[in-house]
């Protein structure tokens, strides 16, 4: 077995938050290996919108890391490694029907409770931006947030050098010796320390007690159009319920209309409980085309050039897992990101890896973090025995 050597510590999983973690334990100076089973944002990270959105977030932690992380994309956008990749713009919460509306009423409040990095620019009807269709009975403009595609993050994080990279290479199993953990490429090995372990949904592989469990979602993208036609995502209300609710008993397809900065539009997701990336049905992608086509007319005049799905990691109590794997402390878990990866990623990136150079978290944040934490399955398990 070649032996690749030795680091201060490996990222496994070169995603959007294995990308993250590994651009911050280099710029704290440790020598860091990224090992991807195929290369970079492989994995859902390659294959999703990129919602930087509080809004769209689940009340509580979750919605109060996601603030986090907005403050500190922009930060990152501002001269680091996210400058050109993170862009700044309105998004709008559209309605019809009481189901939806209610949820902006829910969004109204939550937004209220977690400070000003969103606001709440305009409530009315459609007419408050002009090209909607018929069908809306609210729309609200938020400001504040952005988008940022998690290809897009992931190069940006790669533009540091001094990551090395190895990949295509699968990690077969970690061994914790007295001085780190082995990492077992089965034909090569390296070892460090401490790894990250940032395997999206292929997290059972390495770590079958944790419950995370596959949700797919189809989306398509279209031709150029004029370029700022549409000034920022218009988001159905039905997709804040989908991240609460069975999709299958929403009233409406949860619908993402994303304007790109090339003039193109990216419409997403379903959400649909198998693992298959490669299962596209035009029967789905036909009620999110029409359900988007609806709402803004111009999407007509496209042509659609591409449909795709991704593979969220969800995990059964919504929340991700950050934090020392049960019974394996120098392995850093940081898995189950499910929608929010993208939003999430920065300021993940930042507290894996001060959890792995046995850092405390950033200040004001510690609650939130330990919410995430693996150990709450390890503590069921021991309830339930
Ligand atoms: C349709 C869709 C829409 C989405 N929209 C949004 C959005 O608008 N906003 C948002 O914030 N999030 C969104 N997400 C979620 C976001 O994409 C994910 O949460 C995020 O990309 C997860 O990143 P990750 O680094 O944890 O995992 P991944 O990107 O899945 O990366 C895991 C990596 O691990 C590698 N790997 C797996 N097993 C091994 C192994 N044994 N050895 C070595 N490498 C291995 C894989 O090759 C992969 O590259 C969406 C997801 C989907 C599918």
């Amino acid at each position: 077995m070649d032996d690749l050597g030795r680091y201060d510590a490996i990222v496994l999983g070169a995603g959007v938050v294995g990308a993250s973690s590994a651009w911050h334990l280099s710029r704290a100076g440790l020598r860091v290996a990224l090992v991807d089973a195929e290369g970079p944002a492989a994995a859902a990270s390659g294959a999703s919108d990129g919602a930087v959105s509080v809004a769209s977030k689940k009340p509580g932690p979750l919605a109060r890391l996601a603030t986090a992380s907005l403050l500190y994309t922009r930060d990152l956008a501002a001269g680091g490694p996210l400058t050109g990749r993170y862009h700044p713009r309105p998004s709008y919460i559209f309605g019809s029907g009481g189901a939806e509306c209610g949820a902006i009423d829910d969004l109204i409040a939550k937004l209220d409770s977690l400070g000003s990095a969103v606001t709440l620019r305009r409530d009315g009807g459609p007419d408050r931006l002009p090209g909607t269709g018929a069908g809306i009975e609210r729309l609200v403009e938020l400001g504040g947030e952005g988008h940022m595609p998690g290809y897009a993050a992931v190069a940006g994080y790669l533009e540091d050098r001094r990551i090395d990279r190895i990949w295509p290479a699968r990690v077969q199993a970690l061994h914790e010796t007295g001085g780190g953990v082995v990492v077992d490429l089965g034909t090569a090995r390296l070892s460090a320390p401490r790894v990250v372990a940032a395997l999206g949904v292929s997290t059972r592989g390495l770590f079958p007690a944790m419950p995370v469990a596959p949700r797919a979602g189809q989306l398509f993208v279209t031709d150029r159009g004029p370029v700022g036609a549409l000034p920022g995502a218009l988001t159905s209300a039905a997709y804040l319920l989908a991240k609460t609710t069975n999709p299958d008993v929403l009233p409406y397809p949860p619908v993402v209309i994303d304007p790109l900065t090339t003039g193109q539009y990216l419409v997403g997701s379903t959400r649909e409980a198998h693992g298959d990336p490669g299962r596209v049905d035009f029967a789905t992608l036909q009620k999110l085309m029409r359900r988007a086509a609806q709402t803004w007319p111009a999407l007509r005049a496209r042509r659609v050039i591409r449909a795709f799905a991704g593979v969220r990691a969800a995990v059964s109590d919504g929340l991700p897992i950050v934090g020392p794997a049960p019974g394996q402390s120098r392995v850093t878990l940081a898995t189950g990101f499910e929608g929010d990866g993208i939003c999430l990623s920065a300021m993940i990136g930042r507290e894996v890896a001060r959890l792995a150079m046995g850092q405390p978290p950033t200040a004001g944040l510690a609650e939130d973090m330990a919410a995430l934490s693996p150990d709450r399955f390890a503590r069921v398990r021991e309830t339930a025995g």
